[in-house]
């Protein structure tokens, strides 16, 4: 079975069509990677499949729910209680400190301060962010910038991790630190992985790949059974 499916997406913004029937399914637990060419429709796939974006024709499923005809409401909470996001640049709130980016989650979701705190510090040793716990953005680099992010993506325990470019900001060195965190993080949460690529290198982490050209997800050239 699967946990995210898309069914014959079709979106436009304006003239520009993005999805022109798009037919994609991750099943729980794998990391699949969602390559192709810029401009594709990669990014409006994924915020399609995350409930950000709603198509104007097809159907978009979440373990077993239908959930492009939900209201914005509906699909906000659903995205806060089952999914988490990790994007390319700019994800860190400058004012708050690492820790309290990292708490942000588990406070909207209604945590208290003190336990959303704890636990967000449990994320740092985990993920080699030890004593960086009081830095704020602008005091981080990018890989501990991305890192932080990551563990605010992965506190709530999300069911699906949406990944867009989660390295196309990073050098390559610190592009493939931040991926084995990721994928060994994944793997030991059992999250499913959806990850947008246009890099050969961070596409090789997914446990599958497909290729996305002109808003349609072509048939998947590579099957890895690794894990
Ligand atoms: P990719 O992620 O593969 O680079 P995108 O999904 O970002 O592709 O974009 C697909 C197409 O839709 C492109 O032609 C892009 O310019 C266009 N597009 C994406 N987002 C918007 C937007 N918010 N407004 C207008 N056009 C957009
Ligand atoms: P990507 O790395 O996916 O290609 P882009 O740089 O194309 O990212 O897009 C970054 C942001 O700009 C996205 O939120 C996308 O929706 C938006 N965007 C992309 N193309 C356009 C466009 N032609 N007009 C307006 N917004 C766009």
């Amino acid at each position: 079975g699967f946990l995210v499916q898309a069914r014959d997406a079709v979106l436009s913004f304006g003239q520009t069509p993005a999805l022109q029937g798009a037919n994609l399914s991750a099943r729980a637990g794998e990391i699949l990677a969602v390559t192709g060419p810029s401009g594709s429709g990669k990014s409006t796939l994924l915020h399609c499949l995350a409930g950000i974006l709603v198509p104007d024709s097809g159907e978009i499923w979440y373990d077993g729910r239908r959930i492009d005809t939900q209201g914005e409401p509906e699909r906000s909470t659903m995205r806060r209680d089952h999914f988490g996001f990790v994007f390319q640049f700019g994800q860190l709130v400058p004012e708050l400190t690492a820790e309290e980016n990292v708490a942000l989650p588990l406070l909207l979701a209604k945590s208290r301060r003190a336990s959303a705190l704890a636990e967000a510090r449990s994320w740092f040793g985990r993920l080699g962010l030890d004593g960086l716990e009081g830095r704020r953005s602008g005091e981080l680099s990018g890989g501990q910038a991305q890192r932080v992010a990551l563990a605010r993506a992965l506190v709530s325990r999300p069911k699906v991790l949406f990944a867009d470019e989660p390295t196309g900001a990073l050098d390559s060195l610190t592009g493939e630190h931040v991926m084995d965190l990721l994928v060994a993080s994944a793997r030991e949460e059992g999250t499913t992985v959806v990850l947008v690529t246009h890099e050969p290198r961070v596409a090789a982490y997914a446990n599958r790949e497909v290729i996305v050209r002109d808003g349609k997800v072509t048939p998947l050239f590579v099957e890895r059974l690794t894990s």
